[in-house]
């Protein structure tokens, strides 16, 4: 069954400051206004279909938002969960917004899922970026959501000016003790008109290169995913408004792509299939596998299966 998360963007609505490196309306255009309408256009095009979908609002800081302005928004949601249209609501939020109490109420209230901010588990970074929460603070949030009997989700960035790949590795061994639903990882860009743009223009900040990105994604998704954490999402989304307003960093419109390309070569060159082999991969990456068998100069069969993990390859035998 297809899963669809129907966004709700804020921008910025909840947040304590501005961080350093964000630009909500570059990242989703401006923000919604009426969740009916949001939830009225996905139905237009998807309401025929078989599916799973959650309402999300993402953007800003969700549980910082008054609480009056929670309730109403989880309850423009409810009359769309009673008909059985959509079957719950996710939020976004900082790791410093977390609260016990309140998470009882939202588990009693639809919610299903917190995506946590988390950026980094190290406080030089944290301290970098002015987020304004220790690494235990971002370490105890997520086991809260946990305990809470919620699903959690953690985003995590990579590329920060002088970091290694040691320093990166450190942070995703931190996901897998952690062990949350899903992550998100996705490059530090320099968006233009924020403060890390006055930063970047005043001193000298170096960046990691994109080949040198994409290799520390591809093990790092790799590691992640064996352990059983799904990868919700590679590289922040594309679109033609962010892309005129990146300054420097890492950014590419089709970052996730390259990766999951590279993380397919290896599979194939791994696999070592021989030409008239029939190989099984996941439905979303049969393109990528047929441009790797032209590529290769290898004529397979290559058949979907939604059982396999993207980014492997099973051969028939
Ligand atoms: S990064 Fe998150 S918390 Fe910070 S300003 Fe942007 S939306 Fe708000």
């Amino acid at each position: 069954m297809k899963r669809y998360i129907i966004p709700f963007f804020l921008n910025f609505q909840g947040c304590p400051h501005r961080c350093i490196y964000c630009d909500q309306t570059a990242i989703s255009g401006e923000a919604h206004t009426e969740v009916s309408s949001v939830i009225e256009m996905f139905l237009k095009y998807h309401g025929t279909e078989e599916y799973c979908a959650e309402v999300a609002f993402f953007g800003g800081t969700f549980s910082l938002l008054p609480v009056e302005k929670q309730e109403d928004l989880i309850n423009q949601v409810i009359p769309y969960i009673k008909k059985g249209v959509v079957n719950g609501i996710r939020f976004s939020t900082r790791p410093d917004a977390v609260c016990k109490k309140r998470l009882s109420w939202y588990k009693e209230n639809h919610i299903l899922h917190i995506e946590l901010g988390v950026q980094s588990f190290q406080a030089s970074y944290l301290d970098m970026l002015k987020r304004g929460y220790s690494p235990e603070k971002a370490r105890e949030s997520v086991r809260l959501i946990q305990q809470s009997g919620l699903s959690v989700g953690v985003q995590l960035m990579l590329g920060f000016p002088g970091q290694t790949r040691e320093d990166f590795f450190k942070d995703i061994d931190e996901i897998i003790r952690l062990h949350p639903h899903d992550c998100r990882l996705y490059p530090l860009s320099v968006i233009r008109g924020t403060p890390l743009e006055r930063e970047f223009q005043n001193g000298s900040m170096n960046f990691i290169s994109l080949g040198t990105a994409v290799d520390w994604v591809v093990d790092a998704s790799e590691l992640i995913e064996s352990e059983g954490i799904e990868i919700r999402r590679i590289g922040l989304p594309h679109t033609p408004d962010l892309e005129e307003k990146i300054v420097a960093g890492l950014y590419h419109p089709s970052f996730a792509d390259k990766v999951r390309f590279e993380r397919l070569k290896r599979a194939f060159d791994k696999a070592d299939a021989a030409t008239g082999a029939t190989l099984i991969v996941h439905p979303a990456d049969l393109q990528y596998t047929y441009r790797i068998c032209r590529m290769k100069k290898k004529s397979c069969q290559v058949m979907p299966d939604p059982s396999v993990r993207r980014s492997t390859i099973l051969i028939q035998r």
